[in-house]
C-alpha cells in the first residue's frame, strides 16, 4: 500500500483476494458516500511570481465516516472504472461554483475545477455548467477547467471540439499533468488551451537542471512560443521557485506556498496574503 500526503492512505490488503474483495466494498461505500454526500473540496492556492495568490485549484476530499479524510488518488481511478466519477463531479461543480463568489471576494482571479474524461461523453455537460454557474452568479471566466492528456486518447477530435464549446462558454482550459501523458505535443498547437501545468515530478530539484528538468525546460521554452500559461505543480523549495521564476514561469503551486486546505481556512491564507 502507497502513502501520499499526510491525511490519506490506502486501507487495502496487499493480499489479492482481500485487495479485490475491498474494491467491491470500496464500490459500495462510495455509492453510500455519493448519497450522503460525504465530499469536501479543499483548495490550493496558485500564486504569481510574485507569490501574490492569483487561483485555487479544487481538489476533492472523500470525508469517510470511520477513516477521515480519503485523497481522490484513492478512490478518482475507482469512481472512473464504475462511472461513478459522473456523481462526484457534478457534486465537486456545484460546490465549487458555490465557493467561488467568496473565494474571488478574497482576491483571486478563478478556481479550477479537475475534469474526467467521462465528463465530456455527457450530452448535458454544457447546460449543467451553464445551470450551476447561473445558480451561483458566477461567471464562466471565473472557471478554469483542467484536464489531463489522456483525455485525447480516445477521440482528440470529439475532445477538441468539447474544449472549443468550453471555452466559448468563456471557461479557461489548462493541461494537467503536462509533460506525463500521451502525445500531447502533436496536439498542443490544435488545441483551445490557456495552460500547461507542469507535472511536479519535472520540477522536482530542478535548479540542478538534471535529466527531468529538460522535459520542464522544455515546456516553459513551448509554452512561451505558443504564448500559452505555465504553472508549475508541487513546488516545494525556494531553490525550485527561484528557478522558475527566473524562467519565466507564469504561475506556482505547491506546499512551499500552501498546502490544500478547507475553504475556510484557505480563505483566511488568502485574506492574510493580501495584507502582507
Ligand atoms: P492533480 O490535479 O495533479 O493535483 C495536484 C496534487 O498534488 C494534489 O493531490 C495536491 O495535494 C498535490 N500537491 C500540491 N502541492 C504539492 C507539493 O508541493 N508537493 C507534493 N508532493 N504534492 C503536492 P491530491 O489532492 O491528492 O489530488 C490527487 C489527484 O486527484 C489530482 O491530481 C487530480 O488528478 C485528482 N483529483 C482531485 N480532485 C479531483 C476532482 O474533483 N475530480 C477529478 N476528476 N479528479 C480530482
Ligand atoms: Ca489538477
Ligand atoms: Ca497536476
Ligand atoms: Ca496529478
Amino acid at each position: 500500500a502507497k502513502r501520499r500526503g499526510g491525511s490519506s492512505y490506502h486501507w487495502y490488503s496487499s493480499d489479492l483476494d482481500a485487495g479485490m474483495q475491498s474494491q467491491v466494498e470500496l464500490r459500495t461505500q462510495l455509492q453510500e458516500a455519493i448519497q450522503q454526500q460525504q465530499f469536501e473540496l479543499f483548495y490550493q492556492p496558485i500564486v504569481d511570481g510574485a507569490g501574490h495568490p492569483v487561483g485555487v485549484e479544487a481538489l476533492v476530499r472523500w470525508k469517510h465516516p470511520q477513516r477521515g479524510y480519503i485523497s481522490p488518488g484513492d478512490f478518482i481511478p475507482l469512481a472512473e472504472a464504475t462511472g461513478q466519477i459522473i456523481a462526484i463531479a457534478d457534486w465537486v461543480f456545484e460546490q465549487a461554483c458555490k465557493d467561488t463568489p467568496t473565494l474571488l471576494a478574497a482576491g483571486i482571479e478563478s478556481v479550477s475545477i479537475n475534469f474526467s474524461p467521462l465528463q465530456f461523453y455527457r450530452d448535458d455537460l454544457l447546460e449543467n455548467i451553464e445551470h450551476a454557474l447561473q445558480r451561483y452568479g458566477v461567471k464562466p471566466q471565473a472557471l478554469v477547467v483542467e484536464i489531463t492528456e489522456n483525455v485525447f486518447m480516445r477521440d482528440s477530435q470529439h475532445m477538441i471540439q468539447m474544449l472549443h464549446r468550453l471555452r466559448k462558454l468563456g471557461l479557461s482550459i489548462a493541461i494537467d499533468d503536462f509533460g506525463t501523458g500521451f502525445a500531447s505535443l502533436s496536439y498542443l498547437n490544435q488545441l483551445p488551451v490557456d495552460s500547461l501545468k507542469i507535472d511536479q515530478s519535472f520540477i522536482r530539484g530542478i535548479e540542478q537542471a538534471r535529466r527531468n528538468s529538460a522535459i520542464a525546460r522544455g515546456v516553459l521554452t513551448i509554452a512561451q512560443e505558443l504564448g500559452v500559461k505555465t504553472i508549475a505543480e508541487g513546488v516545494e523549495t525556494e531553490a525550485e521557485r527561484d528557478y522558475l521564476i527566473q524562467h519565466n514561469c507564469s504561475q506556482m503551486q505547491g506546499f512551499l506556498f500552501c498546502r490544500p486546505q478547507p475553504l475556510a481556512a484557505t480563505l483566511q491564507w488568502l485574506q492574510e496574503q493580501q495584507i502582507k
